[in-house]
């Protein structure tokens, strides 16, 4: 039996994992957790009966210790409340699925508590790579990517070695707005933004996706993850989002992996690794396949994915200000508080404004959020 703990149950990618789960007899939810949403948590508890929730928001967790039998699940809140969740005794692996840099401290204690991540909150792993992948390597444990592109080179790198990779090929979709003008994205709102052509995601994310921001985050993702240059990972915009990444190797070879724009693939090979288990999802039909088209990503019209890079080049405390200033605007943004095209406009400002700390602490990562997010809030709102 695999007993699993989900931070970010009712999300996207927590509700997808779930759907795994209740479809493979030897895994058993043991703790789930989620911000506000109580009446999905409720149903979630009532079919799953774990042994540990927890609401991040104390009221709706006083809420849902009304709806379920506390005698079976305890009902915890707030930080400590995801720790527990993240290091519970019975679990074996956590589902990082839970959206935003709120995320570093569960998964930390996680990994110090000797459990797998199956990891799909890249933003974590944005602004704390330099502290999570030693500890990956002091603590022994595995961290199972879940993001596709990153599970597509993931699988690609079975067996390989690492010094035969010559770049990862990082494909994108391009988005709702891959063949706009500059000009056209000014009246983009929020509406057109949600609306993404091939997967259906959180909000935040999907809005990441509209403006490469979230191509930008997944740069760094793989550099983290992969031990990659920057300047060896290269992205290809593939509209179809048949092809969920690439490697090409020195001898010229290129491994891709394909399939259909389904997170359940990812999540559940993270899930039982190194195992192949069936998926009843829709298989890619080459009968009905065209054609497989490719292009590079228009980097003036989406500065998001050179500020990205630029972002993680610096170092230390720039990948935090990238990404916390965009977790904000994004907010702002999805709250018609701005405009879409202010989103890229305040992380740059952000990053042009920031005095990089060196090799910063957990507390020093969070306070620099924290500065961006107030900084950001006292020009906008
Ligand atoms: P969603 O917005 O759909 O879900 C986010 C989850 O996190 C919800 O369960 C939410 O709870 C919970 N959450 C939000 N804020 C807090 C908080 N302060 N404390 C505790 N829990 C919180 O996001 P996605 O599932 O789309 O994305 C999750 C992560 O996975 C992101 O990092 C994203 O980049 C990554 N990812 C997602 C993909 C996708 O297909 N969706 C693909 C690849 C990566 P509540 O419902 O109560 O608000
Ligand atoms: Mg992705």
């Amino acid at each position: 039996m695999k007993y699993i703990s989900i931070l970010g149950s009712t999300g996207s990618i927590g509700k997808q994992t779930v759907d795994v789960v209740s479809k493979n007899d030897d895994m058993k939810v043991v703790a789930l957790s989620a911000n506000s949403n109580v009446e999905l948590m409720a149903k979630q508890v009532e079919l799953l009966k774990p042994e540990v929730v927890c609401m991040y928001d104390k009221e709706a967790a006083l809420k849902l210790s009304k709806m379920i039998d506390t005698s079976v699940t305890d009902v915890l809140s707030g930080m400590d409340g995801l720790i527990s969740v993240a290091t519970l005794s019975s679990a074996d692996i956590v589902v990082a699925a839970v959206v935003g840099m709120i995320g570093i401290r569960p998964v930390v204690e996680a990994i110090k508590a000797g459990k797998d991540i199956a990891f799909a909150n890249k933003e974590t792993l944005v602004t704390a790579g330099h502290i999570i992948m030693p500890m990956i390597r002091r603590y022994r444990v595995l961290l199972l990517p879940v993001d596709s592109e990153h599970s597509a080179i993931f699988q690609c790198l079975n067996g390989e070695n690492h010094s035969g990779i010559d770049k990862i090929l990082l494909t994108a979709s391009g988005g709702p707005f891959r063949n706009y003008t500059k000009e056209q994205l000014k009246s983009v709102t929020v509406e057109d933004a949600l609306k993404h052509p091939n997967w259906n995601m959180g909000h935040k994310i999907t809005i990441d996706s509209s403006t490469m921001v979230n191509k930008g985050l997944e740069i760094m993702e793989a550099k983290w993850l992969f031990d990659v240059d920057y300047d060896d990972i290269q992205v290809v915009v593939q509209p179809q989002s048949v092809i969920h990444s690439m490697v090409q190797f020195k001898d010229t070879c290129v491994m891709a992996q394909l399939g259909s724009p389904d997170m359940r693939l990812a999540i559940q090979y993270a899930l039982t690794y190194p195992e192949r288990r069936t998926l009843d999802s829709e298989k890619l039909d080459f009968s009905r396949l065209t054609d497989i088209h490719f292009e590079l990503p228009n980097r003036e019209v989406f500065p998001a994915l050179d500020m990205a890079v630029s972002a993680g080049k610096s170092g230390g405390s720039m990948p935090t200000v990238f990404n916390a200033a965009n977790e904000e605007a994004v907010s702002l943004f999805l709250n018609k508080k701005i405009e879409y095209v202010d989103i890229v406009k305040i992380i740059d400002k952000c990053m042009k404004s920031h005095i990089i700390i060196e090799n910063p602490s957990l507390d020093e990562i969070l306070e620099v959020e924290s500065d961006v997010r107030e900084m950001i809030r006292r020009d906008y709102i």
